[in-house]
């Protein structure tokens, strides 16, 4: 059986990074609501689209995600989740339609995350993701074709945090209640992050 893994952590954590190394490694789908709400961004749902939401920096409806999450959970037999559950009503859910053997938690300080997500850039050809400061393209092709997420402006960024500060710190002391959580250093380097996160999940898995 393939392991059933959650990442939590706020926006700019490194989530996403660290989850595509996990899906690589121990060969399970990446589940990511976030990835697969900007892919159907201008959808009509009866609660509006979702980027009416996501611009604004404030959670999309759960019935609306809680549906994509169940269908890629059905399809999956082992899988890395991450973006999801973002309050305590999706994280109900989600322990309704599935067992979790592993829950990691990136640990970083608010204004890291803030001068991380303000400056992250993204090759849309790639998916790659780098930071003007802390990662720059050093192709100047790639350089040039870099964009920035609609949503990592500061001032959007701000309220992601603020949600994130009264919806999903809740889920995060959820599962620490629970036992269930280990705390990582998010501030780490991405390589010694990983090495946190793989002995974790070697450990518990
Ligand atoms: P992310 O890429 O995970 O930072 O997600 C980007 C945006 O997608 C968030 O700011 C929300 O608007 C939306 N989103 C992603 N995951 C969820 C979720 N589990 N619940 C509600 N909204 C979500």
């Amino acid at each position: 059986m393939e392991p059933h893994i959650l990442i939590l952590g706020a926006p700019g954590a490194g989530k996403g990074t660290q989850s595509r190394r996990i899906a690589e490694e121990y060969d399970v789908e990446h589940v990511t609501t976030g990835d697969a709400l900007r892919a159907n961004k201008h959808m009509e749902t009866e609660h509006g689209t979702p980027a009416s939401y996501m611009d604004e920096g404030e959670l999309v409806p759960d019935p609306v995600v809680n549906e994509i999450v169940r269908a890629a959970l059905d399809e999956a037999d082992g899988y890395v989740l991450d973006g999801y559950p973002r309050n305590l009503s999706q994280a109900e859910y989600l322990h309704e339609i599935t067992d979790l053997d592993v829950v990691l938690y990136l640990d970083v300080d608010e204004e890291e995350l803030v001068h991380r997500l303000t400056g992250r850039r993204l090759d849309p050809e790639t998916g790659d993701i780098y930071h003007v400061e802390y990662d720059p393209a050093e192709d100047e092709e790639v350089a040039e074709r870099l964009v920035q997420r609609e949503d990592d402006t500061e001032e959007t960024v701000r309220e992601r945090l603020r949600v994130y500060r009264e919806n999903t710190e809740p889920v995060v002391e959820f599962y620490d209640d629970e036992g269930a959580l280990v705390r990582i250093d998010g501030e780490q380097s991405p390589d010694e992050v990983w090495k946190d996160v793989r002995d974790t999940i070697d450990s518990n898995a």
